[in-house]
């Protein structure tokens, strides 16, 4: 028998059985949620799993949204920011959890990062265009102090110290959510995947024997890559100050803000954290880019199993020593 008979013959009992002929194939799905586009890639034989795969991270990722929105007056947050400046709130294990771990890069930082950030944050609107005047930011900022929000993991409460302070989760909750998103792909099985929200994504296994790329936004021009990063197996986070802005008086007014201050941090362009977690990558980008180039990066020096890339306020690339190699010129 012909080799292309033999193929034929097999086809015909296949379709005999009822097997669909189902090859293994990316999948993808793009949704907009948490204010932002997330986009989740698998590598599965089958459609029909496939898609519910899929479903099921998008699924997580709007579960989060409703929990830790702060524009949510439902989300369990929207109730810690109305009860905890009373008294303690019995919270979830998943926000306390949270909140620790914010907790703990706010300690590793130095205080750069900060949810209550959001005690200033919560007056700005960057689609308005619209900042708070002198006098309310001087009067807010007294409230952005991380040891604000106290905790009590005994009986897994929290509280804020102060009546005005008011915590936004917006640092970390996607890294959170992308996390999520691979552990429960994990459990099902799948060993190829890419899950991102925004600015964080994290890939598991290689894409069919080769490595994923990643991109770094040129932070000033539209659509072009400042640097392509092969990568396996990592969790990789942005931060830009060309995200949320509006300009006024020639000043750029972004959403990331040096607590110190309550004004936009603007010694840097965008800072990218590669870690093994998203969660932990998406709170030190946040973090890198208040420290400014030099403490964020020798920070990020200090810390086993992270790396970043900075673009500086004149447009100058800078890495972390691990990455140095890249810098190298051949
Ligand atoms: P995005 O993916 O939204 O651009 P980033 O990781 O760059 O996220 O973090 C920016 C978000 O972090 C802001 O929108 C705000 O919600 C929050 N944020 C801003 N400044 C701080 C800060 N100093 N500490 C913690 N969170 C902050
Ligand atoms: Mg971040």
């Amino acid at each position: 028998m012909k080799p292309v008979c033999l193929v034929t013959f097999l086809w015909v009992v296949l379709l005999l059985l009822g097997v669909p002929p189902a090859s293994a194939q990316w999948r993808e799905d793009v949704q907009d949620i948490m204010g932002t586009r997330v986009h989740a890639e698998i590598w599965e034989q089958d459609p029909a799993r496939g898609e519910r795969l899929l479903a099921m991270v998008m699924a997580e990722m709007r579960r989060i949204e409703a929990a830790f929105s702060p524009y949510l007056e439902s989300s369990e947050l929207s109730l810690l920011n109305r009860q905890a400046p009373g008294g303690w709130v019995e919270i979830s294990s998943e926000l306390f959890d949270l909140l620790e771990k914010s907790r703990s890069v706010s300690e590793l930082t130095g205080g750069a990062f900060d949810v209550t950030y959001a005690s200033v944050g919560r007056y700005y609107d960057y689609r308005a265009g619209e900042r708070p005047p002198d006098e309310l930011l001087k009067q807010a900022l007294e409230a952005i102090d991380y040891r604000y929000v106290e905790l009590d993991p005994e009986h897994r409460r929290a509280r804020y110290a102060r009546p005005e302070v008011y915590v936004d989760l917006g640092g970390i909750a996607k890294g959170h959510a992308v996390d999520r998103a691979i552990e429960l792909l994990l459990d099902a099985g799948v060993a190829q995947a890419s899950v991102s929200a925004g600015g964080d994504s994290r890939i598991l296994g290689d894409r069919r024997g080769e490595p994923w790329n990643v991109g770094v936004r040129d932070p000033r021009r539209e659509g072009v890559m400042a640097v392509m990063l092969p990568l396996l197996d990592t969790a990789v986070s942005t931060s830009g100050d060309y995200e949320r802005y509006f300009e006024a008086d020639g000043v750029r007014y972004h959403h990331i803000l040096d607590p110190a201050t309550g004004d936009s941090a603007r010694n840097t362009w965008s800072v990218t954290v590669l870690g093994a977690e998203a969660t932990l990558t998406d709170a030190l980008s946040t973090s890198v880019f208040v420290l400014g180039p030099e403490k964020g990066i020798a920070l990020i020096d200090t810390l086993p199993g992270i790396d970043a890339i900075v673009i500086d306020a004149q447009g100058t690339l800078r890495y972390s020593a691990d990455l140095a190699p890249l810098t190298a010129s051949p």
